[in-house]
């Protein structure tokens, strides 16, 4: 039995409100999906900024690198 929302370790999921694709609830803004958001002029794309002398792979980019959790509903 596999427990959509209940992982551990893995956000619960709430189908955003304009695409339905399911989206991880800490990303959603407004109830959309993080890419609809920033289709839709809620949020600004925001340019990655390396503070610091960090090198290498950063939090953001763990993130940015999970495949299946970005909101694609524009034209998929
Ligand atoms: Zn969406």
């Amino acid at each position: 039995m596999v427990e959509l929302f209940a992982e551990p370790g893995r956000p619960a999921r709430k189908p955003c409100a304009r695409c339905g694709h399911p989206t991880r609830v800490d990303r959603m803004v407004h109830g959309f999906g993080e890419d609809c958001a920033l289709k839709l002029g809620l949020i600004v794309a925001v340019p990655r900024l390396h503070a610091g002398e960090q090198t290498g792979t950063d939090l953001l980019d763990l993130l940015a690198a999970e495949p299946d959790d970005c909101c694609d509903g524009w034209d998929r």
